[in-house]
């Protein structure tokens, strides 16, 4: 029978690397909860409209990259691609917007169906956070704050640049809309497909094609910088300058659109040069017509996504390396029972201790290999002599010489826990 495989584009997350996502995800969850986010868990297939409306027709992906399928009962839904729109939809439902500054995260697998490709899945996960009913400059920044806090956590700091733009509001992009297209009708026949379609429907789209005939074209075009309203660009200026006075370093990219549509005012991205042409790894803006799109009442809001598979690749490239192995492994002839007592008995005493036991049995010599193949610190040694003296033979495997202690078993917990907290000093 043929092997069952996973679907592509949809990767396991195998033993040896889950260790690292749960130490980001523990160092995500500690600085969100330092600026006062709240975690908000919400359901991973929603009706196709909560994406169709936030997320806007003409964008890769709603028109191209959905996982949309009609149920059972011919309802339309859709694996969420993305976060902002299924928290949209919850703090509508939920009335959780009449109070202004509500602040949560979520963390969890999101699905597009992409070509995939190194830092392209179709099964994909996202860290996110949304400031929702305040629309001060101020928010923007503590937003931009918090995540070159978590850059800083996670020794990425010097990894990522911080890119910055402006979307104004939606009187300064209907303005310049018409300065775009005036500018790029002369081109339509030299624009990619997808772009020449975006022309009439969403011209600042093309900004997000990846067609390099398009980029050129586009290099040169207007800037809808250019165009903003004195109120947009007083907004700008003032997330601009607080960043200067907090000495968070950016560059102001005015080529940086965002492939959604629901963007205004501030918009940013963390890129990388360490992870190849998917470099984007933290991307995110204000949306302050969203809430009303989704059917609420107008309620500004901004946030962000982090690529968790990006983050973990740029982890990988600077060498971080968690230590998982056992500390210790049990090496037994004594009765399974009495070997399972004692282990009971430290992990009762020493609850930080990482314990592997013998559980196969077997010659010293088989457990022994085992004991070293598991990389533990120390091998336990229990022989039916031991048990009846009270006894442990305790070995550093590590140790250049073997050396073996004599521990009695009512002070190996002790024993244990001062070799241990030596080590984390050393
Ligand atoms: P890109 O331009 O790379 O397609 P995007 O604009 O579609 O990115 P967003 O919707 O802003 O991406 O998602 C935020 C972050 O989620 C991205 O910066 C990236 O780190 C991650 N991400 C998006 N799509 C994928 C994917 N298919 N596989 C892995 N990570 C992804
Ligand atoms: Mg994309």
């Amino acid at each position: 029978m043929s092997k069952l495989q996973s679907i592509r584009g949809m990767h396991d997350v195998l033993p040896d690397q889950t260790g690292l996502w749960q130490w980001l995800e523990s160092k995500l969850r500690a600085i969100a909860g330092r600026y006062d986010f709240r975690e908000i868990r919400i359901p991973i297939v929603e009706n196709v409209e909560v994406f169709t409306r936030a997320i806007g027709q003409t964008t890769d992906v709603v028109e191209k990259e959905m996982y949309a399928f009609p149920d059972r009962n011919d309802d339309v839904l859709a694996l969420r691609p993305e976060g902002t729109a299924g928290v949209v939809r919850s703090a509508i439902q939920h009335g959780l917007l009449h109070t202004p500054g509500l602040k949560v995260w979520y963390c969890g697998p999101m699905f597009r169906h992409e070509r995939p490709q190194k830092g392209r899945q179709r099964q994909f996960h996202q860290f996110g956070a949304e400031v929702f009913g305040l629309d001060t400059p101020a928010t923007d920044v503590e937003l931009i704050l918090m995540v070159e806090q978590v850059w800083r956590a996670l020794g990425l700091r010097d990894n990522v640049e911080l890119q910055i733009n402006s979307l104004g509001d939606r009187e300064d992009r209907q303005r310049y809309r018409d300065r775009l297209l005036d500018y790029l009708t002369p081109y339509t026949d030299q624009l990619d497909d997808d772009s020449k379609r975006r022309l009439e429907r969403n011209p600042l789209r093309i900004f997000d094609s990846k067609n390099p005939e398009t980029q050129a074209i586009m290099a040169k075009a207007p800037r809808l910088s250019e165009h903003l309203g004195p109120e947009s660009q007083a907004h700008f200026k003032d997330v601009l300058r607080m960043l200067d006075a907090l000495k968070v370093p950016y560059r102001v990219n005015t080529g940086l659109v965002r492939g959604l549509d629901y963007y205004c005012h501030t918009v940013f991205e963390w890129v990388s040069n360490d992870l190849g042409a998917q470099g984007t790894v933290c991307a995110g803006g204000r949306y302050d017509d969203l809430v009303e799109m989704q059917g609420g009442k107008a309620t500004p809001g901004i946030g962000f996504a982090m690529g968790i598979e990006r983050v973990v690749a740029l982890l990988e490239a600077s060498g971080k390396e968690l230590d998982q192995q056992p500390d210790a492994y049990i090496v037994s002839r004594a009765d399974p029972a009495q070997m399972l007592s004692i282990a009971e008995r430290l992990r009762a005493d020493l609850p930080g201790l990482k314990l592997a036991l013998s559980l196969a049995g077997g010659s010293f010599k088989a457990q022994f290999k085992r004991a070293d193949r598991s990389g533990a610190r120390y091998a336990i040694v229990l022989g039916p002599e031991e048990i009846e003296q009270g006894v442990v033979q305790i070995k550093d495997m590590r140790a250049e010489e073997s050396v073996q202690h004599t521990i009695e078993l009512a002070r190996l917990a002790g024993w244990i826990e001062t070799q241990l907290g030596k080590l984390e000093t050393d």
